[in-house]
């Protein structure tokens, strides 16, 4: 298990962030600093945060708080001022596949990027690198890029699988190409949950169901 104690020194000299223990894991309180450079561009910036760190990290992800309520609706941001970083998905496959992860690679992968990413598209009206789409939408494209699938309603299939159903390799693919899944898509989905884990896989799924009712519901989704 991951020992976030040991990096708490680190991170209040690195980034400023001062870290309190609490029942499930810590917070950490801070005015997280940019000054990063991408393409040549140097963008500076800051964002005052809490971020909670449970016990599990990386079995379990980090939750980032914009406590000034400085970034815009329009960015991407979920409910209570949380930032949406990335596709949770997306975040497990690669922190949870990392060897000696700390909280600063998640800073560094996630948290940073995300503010160069919308500190850029402030100045510029766009963002400077690839950008998924905010919400379930979001969601299914990673599993559909994943999977290599041909459309989002194949990607929602694989989904409604790997949650409902218990891998049987005999069973036809979700894919629809008519073959056993054992000798189609089945070891790309055997990896997958072995690596992000079925119930992150779940969650997602519940979540692009509950958005996909909800938007049936409202002609328009309000993003904050
Ligand atoms: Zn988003
Ligand atoms: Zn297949």
């Amino acid at each position: 298990m991951y020992n976030i104690s040991s990096e708490l020194t680190m991170l209040n000299q690195k980034y400023g962030l001062v870290g309190f223990k609490q029942k499930d894991g810590y917070v950490f309180y801070g005015d997280l600093k940019l000054n990063h450079k991408y393409n040549g561009i140097v963008l500076q910036n800051d964002l005052y945060i809490s971020m909670f760190v449970p016990f599990l990290y990386p079995n379990e992800l980090p939750i980032v708080k914009d406590i000034t309520k400085k970034i815009d609706c329009t960015f991407h941001k979920n409910k209570n001022d949380i930032l949406c970083l990335a596709c949770d998905a997306e975040m497990f496959l690669d922190l949870k596949t990392r060897k000696n992860v700390t909280i600063s690679d998640f800073i560094e992968r996630y948290l940073l990027p995300y503010l160069y990413s919308y500190t850029y598209y402030k100045k510029c009206g766009e963002v400077p690198f690839g950008d998924r789409e905010h919400g379930a939408v979001g969601i299914i494209d990673f599993y559909k890029s994943y999977f290599n699938l041909a459309n989002r309603s194949t990607a929602l299939q694989f989904l409604e699988y790997i949650s409902l159903k218990k891998y049987r390799g005999h069973n036809l693919c979700p894919c629809g190409s008519g073959k056993k899944i054992r000798n189609c898509h089945g070891i790309d989905l055997i990896n997958l949950i072995k690596k992000i884990g079925i119930n992150n896989v779940y969650n997602d799924y519940n979540m692009c169901l509950e958005e996909i009712n909800y938007t049936k519901q409202l002609d328009k989704r309000k993003k904050c």
